[in-house]
């Protein structure tokens, strides 16, 4: 069917032409007919032969050929008619010596260029058979008649085998030409759909199967070259094959790989067959690239510039007697291969561009953000909600270290969607541990695989399951190092080297942020205190009281005041000046530090007055503490810049209680003041308790 579509592409190509020639022909017969010497019924046959001849034309061409196309039986009746014409011309002319029998020639070669060899056999028997037929009919040739026939016989022979020799060499022309549009077509398309799709995840598993439809092959593949590996990015293969085909998706180690490893180290068309395979190693290579029933392949490499970027192998399983790999498809794979490459590589340089592009936008948005935030917590959940976009993992890990206690607080930690409490880890221990103590990046493909060589076992947070990738960057350098930002997940191979480097990135901008948020914290805990004493200022105090009073209400907790103020201060600082005030003041501060609690506070009330907070103390324990600050400040060893004796400073206390004295914090103020008022006027130097006259002892 093939070759008559393409003879049919000949016929038509010749078909104007030929009519043409058609006409002038008849024409030149008509002329022939008119200039014979002929008459009466002789002239009217003639004419009648003519009409015939036009008929014959207008009927092939403009009735038969635009009706029913140009098919193998009209190709025959052209044929036969052509041989019946030429056999009444040559009866009707051939007493005037025309050699009409040559037009004989003219038939059996159109036969052959048209039909080939049987239509051309076919023409020359029967254009023989009308010849002799006219010859013994009319009896035009009486001497040599037998030498002459056979001579025209053979004649008629050599020009169908020249007929159909002919037609054959354009067959395979048009073929070639045929083919070689397939080729061009197929690279277009190749290139077509490698460039339509910026992804080449999509677009070469698509181009594998148009190489399989568009050659006759049985199996392709292409890998693409990633560091030491080749990754298998489009498969496709005859239905039947890839059933017994292990794995699809498979990454092959380049130097494991005995057949790629060998392409590599010299980058040419390689052909190979599995039954002349030398031994195990190589079968076994062989049968890693290629389904178990192909038998032969071709191994091209794809380079682009002076780089191997991937391998495109086929495979054939079916068994050829002829050449399996023809130099044309050695030939055009080759081309193939190099035309794939680049597009390929432009593929690749794309995506880079464009990955790299959403990097960036990505990061300019993380330092926008990171810059916007000073509060930790805030920062934190921005930090989560940034992973989450560029690093899709199943658990996020902040972590900050803690020189002191030589530990790790993890203060963010969400694992599976699920919010985890704060947590603390030893530095020594665990992968967050490793590194924060290495201070480099640490990035580990698959637990499982790599559990042998893992520098530290893993302490599993969050979820008691193991992760299975794991990605760990730290936060600041040496001395300012902060912590750590970690992603795992459950899936082996989640993170990529971009990944981590975007992380590295992520930690350079986090570290900024919380350097920012901790100077923040520092600036807003400094304004809560006193800069000359360091007690808490006058409203951070009263707060953190009504705070403490709130708290203690519910279970009725004791929680106790002490209102202090130095005595004679005034003349103090007259006396001595107010550089030694602003010092006793100080001393007054770090003295009642010294006799409270971490949760107990101090606060600076106005001036030389303080106010005392103690939690959880009876009554008697806060005199206690009351009476030891009055005996730290007793025994001050004070001295003047000339080395004279300064007498320690006196103070007065009074305390109230809540919830004994008071129900509320400004009350509970209120009462101290008033028993702070008795010290003071029962002669300074004391301690009163609100409502009780003897005050303490
Ligand atoms: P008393 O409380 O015993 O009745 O006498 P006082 O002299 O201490 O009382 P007053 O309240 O009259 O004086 C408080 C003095 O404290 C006034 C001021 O000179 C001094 N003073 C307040 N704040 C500071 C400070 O920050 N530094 C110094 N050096 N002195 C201060
Ligand atoms: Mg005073
Ligand atoms: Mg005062």
């Amino acid at each position: 069917m093939r070759t008559f579509t393409l003879r049919a592409e000949i016929f038509r190509r010749f078909l104007k032409p030929i009519k043409y020639i058609s006409w002038i022909a008849s024409g030149g017969l008509f002329l022939l007919l008119m200039l014979l010497p002929t008459f009466g019924r002789q002239k009217m046959l003639f004419l009648a032969f003519f009409a015939v001849v036009v008929t014959y034309i207008v009927l092939v061409f403009y009735v038969f050929i635009p009706r029913f196309g140009i098919r193998t039986w009209i190709h025959y009746l052209i044929l036969m008619a052509n041989v019946a014409l030429v056999t009444v011309g040559y009866a009707l002319l051939g007493e005037y010596y025309i050699a009409v029998s040559s037009l004989y020639v003219i038939v059996i070669l159109l036969g052959g260029i048209l039909e080939g060899k049987t239509a051309a056999y076919l023409t020359a028997f029967f254009s023989f058979l009308g010849y002799i037929a006219v010859e013994n009919l009319f009896d035009f040739s009486y001497r040599f008649q037998l030498l002459s026939q056979g001579t025209h016989l053979i004649f008629f022979m050599l020009t169908a085998y020249l007929g159909s020799t002919l037609g054959e060499a354009l067959i395979s022309y048009a073929r070639d030409s045929q083919r070689k549009n397939a080729d061009l077509a197929m690279l277009l398309d190749a290139s077509l759909v490698v460039s339509s799709s910026a992804d080449l995840t999509k677009a070469l598993p698509e181009l594998a199967q148009r190489i399989l439809a568009g050659l006759p092959i049985s199996f392709v593949r292409i890998d693409l070259l990633e560091g030491e590996k080749a990754v298998c990015y489009g498969l496709a293969a005859q239905r039947t094959l890839l059933s017994t085909f292990r794995d699809t998706s498979q990454e092959i180690i380049l130097h494991d790989s005995l057949i790629y490893s060998r392409v590599l180290a010299e980058p040419r068309v390689t052909l190979c067959s599995f039954d002349q395979l030398q031994n195990e190693e190589e079968r076994s290579a062989f049968l890693e690239l290629f389904p178990g029933e192909i038998k032969n392949c071709c191994i091209v490499p794809l380079i682009a510039g002076q780089q191997i970027v991937g391998i495109l192998a086929v495979g054939e399983a079916r068994e050829y007697d002829r050449e399996i790999f023809s130099e044309n498809k050695l030939d055009f794979l080759g081309t193939l291969a190099n035309h794939l490459a680049v597009v390929i590589e432009n593929g690749r340089l794309h995506q880079a561009e464009r990955q790299k592009a959403k990097r960036l936008e990505i990061l300019y948005e993380i330092a926008k953000i990171f810059g916007s935030t000073i509060e930790m917590g805030e920062l934190l959940e921005k930090i989560f909600e940034l992973l989450n976009q560029v690093i899709p993992a199943d658990t996020y890990f902040v972590g900050f270290l803690d020189k002191k206690s030589q530990m790790v607080d993890i203060e963010l930690l969400i694992d599976d969607g699920i919010r985890y409490e704060s947590e603390k880890v030893p530095l020594n221990e665990g992968l967050i541990g490793y590194v924060i103590r290495t201070q480099k990046p640490l990035l580990i493909h698959s637990l499982k695989v790599e559990w042998e060589n893992l520098p530290v076992k893993p302490i599993p947070l969050g979820q008691s399951k193991m992760s299975e990738s794991w990605m760990g960057v730290p936060v600041g350098k040496g001395d300012h190092l902060n912590g750590i930002l970690a992603v795992a997940s459950y899936q082996p191979n989640a993170f990529t080297e971009e990944d981590l480097s975007m992380l590295i990135n992520v930690a350079q901008q986090a570290k900024l942020a919380f350097d920012n948020a901790r100077h923040h914290a520092e600036v807003e805990e400094q304004a809560r205190h006193d800069s000359l004493t360091g007690a808490l200022n006058h409203r951070i105090f009263l707060e953190k009281l009504d705070l403490a009073v709130e708290e203690a209400r519910p279970h009725s907790s004791p929680l106790s005041l002490i209102m202090m103020d130095v005595d004679f201060f005034k003349e103090y600082n007259d006396t001595y000046g107010h550089v030694l005030g602003d010092r006793i003041l100080g001393l007054v501060v770090q003295a009642i530090q010294s006799h409270i609690k971490s949760k107990d506070m101090v606060g600076r009330w106005g001036g030389e007055e303080f106010g005392i907070a103690v939690m959880d103390a009876s009554l008697e324990e806060v005199c206690k503490v009351a009476q030891r600050i009055r005996e730290t400040l007793a025994n001050l060893n004070l001295e003047s810049e000339n080395g004279a004796a300064i007498p320690a400073p006196t103070v007065s206390q009074g305390i109230a209680c809540f919830p004994l004295h008071a129900q509320g914090s400004n009350e509970l103020v209120e009462k101290a003041d008033q028993a702070l008022y008795r010290a003071k006027s029962a002669g300074r130097d004391q301690i009163a308790v609100f409502g009780e006259e003897e005050g303490c002892h």
